[in-house]
């Protein structure tokens, strides 16, 4: 089965195929079936957000449409930058720039705990929707550390595994990572809907 992606990002991507790809489950970028869509993110939750990405899309190709919402949510900082996190600091800002924009905003502060979420969202065509979330607790390191990976994984630190998402391999970041959970649930409830 093909989903279409609702995301320019080809790590989603990876991420995403790396784990589904066992499962007969083939997902692709937009951009490789030619649609570029601009979605708002209005929503005020992850799954909102990753819901209207998805429906977005599915409208657009009339095929299945899989998004990820997802963000880094800091304790320290209510919860910031949360559904934010891919605008965090505006929009010309790098992914370096922004976790540095990160570590800047908890500079002298101890308490470090933050967690990942992503919200996992798929529709098909005739309407039908699977939704799966998954967090992941760390805490916000000091300095960056490691080169995988992408957005702020150089500073998301696992205390468990003493490394940051950047250091972990990418069998080794699916297997503890947000977005390697709520994949795991979306596989599971995929299953249960293909077997209907
Ligand atoms: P989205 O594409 O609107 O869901 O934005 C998600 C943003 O959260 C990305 O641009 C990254 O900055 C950040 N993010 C999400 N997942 C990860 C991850 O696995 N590692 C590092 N950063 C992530």
């Amino acid at each position: 089965m093909k989903f279409v992606l609702a995301s320019q990002n080809p790590h989603k991507l990876k991420e995403m195929n790396d784990i589904l790809s066992a499962h007969g489950v083939e997902v692709v970028l937009e951009s490789e079936i030619g649609l570029h869509v601009e979605v708002e993110e209005t929503g005020s939750t992850f799954a909102e957000n990753a819901m209207l990405k998805a429906k977005a899309v599915m409208e657009a190709s009339g095929l299945p449409a899989i998004a990820d919402d997802s963000g880094v949510c800091v304790d320290a900082l209510n919860g910031a930058p949360g559904i934010y996190s891919a605008r965090y600091g505006g929009p010309d800002l790098n992914d370096a720039e922004r976790y540095q924009l990160l570590l800047n905003a908890l500079r002298g502060q101890t308490n470090r705990a933050a967690h990942f979420t992503s919200a996992i969202a798929c529709i098909f065509p005739n309407g039908d929707t699977i939704e799966a979330e998954g967090q992941c607790p760390g805490t916000i390191a000091f300095a960056p550390q490691g080169t995988g990976g992408f957005g702020y994984d150089p500073v998301f630190f696992l205390p468990p595994l003493r490394k940051t998402y950047a250091q972990l391999t990418p069998e080794e970041k699916a297997a503890v990572s947000h977005r390697g959970k709520a994949l795991a649930v979306f596989e599971k409830k995929l299953e249960e809907y293909l077997k209907k």
